[in-house]
């Protein structure tokens, strides 16, 4: 799913551009239009599942189109951590980069300096503001905190911060919030204790279940970095060099999958396509056929990749970067199911390795890189963080930090 299908604010969907989400996550999909309808909501993800630019993206567009006091701070996001507060308000600074959205991160450990700024944006009011529990709490204390106006609660990580033993802090920053508010609560897991939580300030929640699933560990993992043009010499070079009884290859386009199937074709490879421009009839007896070990090679768009099940594949290549972690996941989850362990090759080509390294990032942990064999010259290196899409290039200064005052609102 697009992110502009959301409705967004054109200087958010700048701010995503420039941090090049291209499809929202799975989460993404499911919390955002919820939160963008006033609900609350109570959420089991993990990180790695982009649940933070899920709750992030539609409170930024909110405050950027929603009527709201001046002079009061709008959101308020709690965290456990230091780290997690330094790292969700850089999520902010890019993602509102374009507007006048204007945040502040509060956690303990910084100096007089931070205290003093941290003071003058509380008690004149930041857009978002991002805490840890004492710090908040050392504040409040002290009388200034604007919170009159307050709309968006959201608690991140709620289950770490409950076994930190921030339930009296979170509920006394609760007491100084008005009644009358959207509340959003993100919590890896749900024990007991987190249902009396949201029991106590939840208002009707949507509660959404995304566990973001890992690749099997028995799955060999390898991508090869190539040029568009190497893929296909690559391929068949890989078919080649091992035997694989049963092989799943999956592309991203009916194109790719017809094209690469009449070149394995041509060089006599057993190698048919599955697609959906072939009849039910046609894709079932494709599928008879690679499931009896008539057919060892099958080419397939991603309507192979979820639930299918064929058991003894013993590799899996993706001829292209799928779209996301989850698809993945499924792609190469084709492997290794019944067979003891299982191969996964992903092609990766210059202008994929943006989306490949966010997949990495939503895994949790790199995949290999293998070395491309020397007869097929020289290939690109994998500098993900190097290679903007043309148009994101003239934003060289979007990750430059905001400081607190930034541009308010016109008064
Ligand atoms: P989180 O689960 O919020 O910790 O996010 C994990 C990583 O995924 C972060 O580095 C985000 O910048 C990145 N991310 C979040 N949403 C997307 C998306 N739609 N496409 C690509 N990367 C994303």
């Amino acid at each position: 799913m697009k992110f502009t299908s959301f409705g967004f604010d054109e200087r958010l969907l700048e701010g995503i551009e420039a941090s090049n989400y291209e499809d929202a996550t799975p989460v993404q999909e499911q919390v955002i239009p919820l939160i963008l309808q006033g609900k609350d909501i109570i959420a089991s993800a993990q990180t790695g599942t982009g649940k933070t630019a899920a709750f992030l993206l539609p409170v930024i567009h909110k405050i950027l189109t929603d009527p709201h006091e001046d002079h009061t701070n709008n959101a308020l996001i709690i965290v456990p951590t230091r780290e997690l507060a330094i790292q969700i308000s850089q999520h902010i600074e890019g993602l509102s980069y374009f507007t006048s959205v204007s945040s502040i991160a509060v956690y303990g450990g910084g100096d007089g300096g931070a205290f003093v700024q941290e003071k003058r944006a509380l008690s004149t009011g930041a857009d978002i503001v991002v805490c840890t529990p004492g710090k908040m709490m050392a504040h409040i204390k002290m009388g200034y905190v604007k919170f009159q106006g307050l709309k968006y609660l959201i608690l991140d990580e709620a289950d770490r911060m409950l076994d930190m033993g921030f339930y009296d802090d979170i509920m006394m920053i609760i007491n100084h919030l008005p009644a009358k508010r959207q509340n959003l609560l993100f919590s890896a897991t749900m024990p007991p204790k987190i249902r009396e939580l949201a029991r106590r300030i939840l208002h009707q929640p949507a509660e959404i279940n995304i566990a973001m699933s890992k690749p099997a560990e028995k799955i060999v993992q390898e991508a090869f970095v190539v040029y568009d043009t190497q893929k296909i010499p690559l391929i068949k070079y890989l078919l080649h060099k091992k035997e694989f009884k049963m092989v799943l290859i999956f592309c991203s386009s009916k194109i790719s999958v017809k094209n690469l199937t009449r070149e394995l074709k041509r060089n006599r490879f057993p190698a048919d396509e599955i697609h959906s421009d072939l009849t039910q009839e046609q894709r079932e007896e494709v599928l008879i056929k690679f499931k009896s070990g008539r057919l060892s090679i099958l080419v397939a768009t991603d309507i192979l990749s979820r639930g299918i099940d064929i058991d003894n594949i013993d590799l899996v290549i993706n001829y292209d970067v799928p779209h996301d972690g989850e698809d993945y996941v499924h792609r190469i989850g084709r492997t290794a199911r019944a067979a003891a362990e299982g191969t996964a090759y992903t092609l990766v080509s210059v202008k994929e390795q943006r989306k490949f390294h966010a997949i990495e990032k939503l895994i949790g942990k790199p995949v290999p890189k293998s070395i491309v064999p020397e007869q097929f010259g020289e290939s690109p290196a994998y500098t993900p963080e190097g290679h903007r899409p043309a148009g994101a290039g003239a934003r060289q200064g979007f990750s430059k930090p905001k400081r607190f005052p930034q541009r308010r609102k016109p008064e």
